[in-house]
């Protein structure tokens, strides 16, 4: 049976599903090669992993993907128009099958042919990368992709894959275990039992019962197109995918280097978690973290960067040159430089229960899928910092009560003005100053809070099910084992900050000194907030990554 479901974008149609002039589809044909199809000829499988991109000169194609029940058209490509999304450009798996439902004459050009359009023409670019984001936006609102997820609101990892999903920015459809109609038939198909949740099923094919991350990125084909062969050795390998090593990775890629990045997670770091940053120049009514880390994704493998997601870097070999760099699973990648930009790593609290309630009544992070669980209960946000001010005034949008407990005596001295401002403007939101949370109960999922006042050592149980803690992070540089020299807080030192002795002891050998944002390991530079005097925002992050790619020329140079 096959529905048709037109993705809902009607006000930005024109952008989303473009026209091509016969100017432009000319430019196009310059760098692909035209040929007719018969109706009903599939011209690419949904799941496919190398295919082209199809600009329709005369006829029809029909964009669409198989469900549980049948077909979805997702739309039809007619004269002018062009196929393809966001996977396109990234080497991914294609999530439709691309099917003419007229004869005509197409434009076929490789994905290869198709990077080299794209930066080269940037009329034509704007016009594709415009369509691609635009068309993955409506995706993930509609769920319309190659994943289910089947899940439990009570299942603390449900929440963390759907994270994963959605902070990689990859369409799937949720179905949960106690809330929607399942049936008895689908669940006997992948066989399935309630005890299996979180599971992943890509492709309809490949059924994950409780997948790591790692396991869900291969499953879906996450980093299928990046050439890892230790005889490949990078201009720079980028360690850390936040604003710092996206900004790098743009950088580094448009000017003509051999770039790969390495994300333990997902792109965008800390930022990707933000609901509004409202303070990125450029942006007056704001952008979401993951709205930006999506668009900076696309504009970095628009130029020819790869990344690895969900796995981390697990270690650096300092000894020799080219440098060798350690991921998850034992491969080895090689580079002539280096950039770590690990950022930082959330901070827990000192309750010795804490991880038990991890996703079960405890967050680290405010979007919409924390919001939802939220609506209408009370909830503590713990931090005094713009990440604990910012979750409080969108929380305080969807939650009954927001009590934001300080440890400090107010939030002036740690929180942007415009913030302070909104929360005092808020009657949702009451700040507890001294106050601190030492005791967190509840069976399965937390269900009271005790807070102690420090000024008079006064507890007060809270009957609270939700916890957000945006206490701030500390520097990702355990992995680093020494190989270069950091403070003593463990932020990497670079430039000016290196001492003699910190260079001694990595028995630096040029006779310059470290440049700017170089650490005391030659061709090895620290960026944004892993960085010793970082400054602790997205524009700073950025700044850097384009600065470290400046002195990265000079060093290939060397
Ligand atoms: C909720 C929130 C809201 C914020 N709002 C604003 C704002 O409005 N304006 C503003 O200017 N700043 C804001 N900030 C601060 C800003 O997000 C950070 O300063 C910025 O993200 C730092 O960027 P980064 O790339 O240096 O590090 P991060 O963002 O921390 O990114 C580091 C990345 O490295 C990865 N990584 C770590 N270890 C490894 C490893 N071993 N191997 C591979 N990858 C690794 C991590 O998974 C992560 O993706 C906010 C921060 C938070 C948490």
């Amino acid at each position: 049976m096959t529905a048709s479901v037109p993705l809902s974008i009607a006000p930005r149609e024109e952008q989303v599903f473009p026209v091509l002039t016969p100017t432009q589809l000319a430019r196009v044909e310059a760098h692909g090669k035209r040929r007719a199809v018969q109706r009903g000829e599939v011209l690419m499988e949904a799941g496919a992993q190398h295919y082209p991109l199809f600009v329709v000169v005369a006829g029809a194609l029909e964009a669409v993907r198989n469900t549980c029940t049948g077909e979805e058209v997702a739309t039809t490509h007619r004269q002018g128009q062009f196929s393809g999304e966001l996977n396109l450009v990234s080497g991914r798996r294609s999530l439709a099958t691309i099917r003419a439902i007229e004869p005509g004459d197409v434009i076929q050009v490789e994905r290869e042919s198709l990077l080299g359009l794209l930066q080269t023409d940037a009329e034509l670019s704007e016009i594709f990368m415009r369509a691609f984001i635009l068309r993955r936006v409506a995706l993930l609102d509609r769920g319309f992709g190659d994943v289910v997820v089947l899940g439990s609101q009570f299942s603390p990892r449900t929440l963390q894959v759907r994270e994963f999903l959605s902070r990689n920015a990859h369409p799937y459809t949720y179905l949960d275990l106690d809330t929607d109609e399942v049936s008895q038939e689908s669940l006997d198909r992948w066989k399935i039992s309630a005890d299996d949740v979180p599971v992943v099923i890509c492709r309809g094919e490949a059924v994950l019962r409780n997948p790591t991350n790692a396991e869900i990125a291969d499953c879906i084909g996450f980093n299928e197109a990046v050439d890892i062969d230790e005889s490949h050795i990078r201009d720079v390998v980028i360690v850390g995918a936040g604003p710092a090593g996206l900004g790098a990775a743009v950088y580094a890629a448009s000017e003509g280097l051999d770039v790969l990045m390495i994300e333990a997670n997902a792109p965008g770091g800390q930022a990707g978690s933000s609901m509004r940053i409202e303070n990125y120049l450029g942006f007056p009514s704001g952008i979401t973290g993951q709205e930006l880390a999506t668009r900076a994704f696309s504009q970095a493998e628009k130029f020819g960067a790869q990344m690895i997601i969900a796995k981390g870097a697990t270690r650096l070999t300092c000894e020799r040159r080219p440098y060798a760099i350690e991921i998850d699973n034992g491969t080895r990648v090689m580079a002539r430089t280096v950039i770590l930009a690990t950022g930082a790593e959330y901070r827990g609290l000192p309750i010795e229960n804490l991880a038990s309630f991890n996703g079960a009544g405890v967050y680290y992070l405010a979007t919409p899928m924390e919001a939802q669980m939220c609506k209408g209960e009370d909830v503590i946000i713990v931090g005094g910092g713009n990440s604990a001010g910012q979750a409080a005034v969108y929380l305080a949008d969807k939650a009954r009560r927001v009590i934001m407990l300080v440890r400090s005596g107010g939030l002036a001295e740690t929180m942007s003005r415009y913030l302070v401002r909104r929360i005092e403007d808020n009657p949702a939101i009451e700040v507890r100053t001294n106050c601190q949370i030492v005791a967190l109960e509840g069976a399965k999922h937390l269900e009271n809070v005790r807070c102690r006042n420090k000024t008079d050592g006064a507890d007060t149980i809270e009957n609270i099910r939700h916890v957000f803690v945006m206490t701030g992070a500390v520097p990702a540089t355990k992995w680093l084992d020494n190989c270069v020299a950091l403070d003593d807080h463990g932020f990497i030192k670079t430039g000016p900050d290196i001492s003699p002795e910190d260079l001694n002891t990595a028995r630096w050998s040029f006779k310059r000194q470290p440049h700017l944002l170089e650490t005391s390991l030659p061709g090895v530079f620290a960026i944004g907030d892993v960085r010793g005097g970082n400054i602790k925002r997205v524009a700073s992050a950025v700044g850097e990554g384009s600065i470290a790619i400046a002195f990265v020329h000079q060093v290939l140079r060397e």
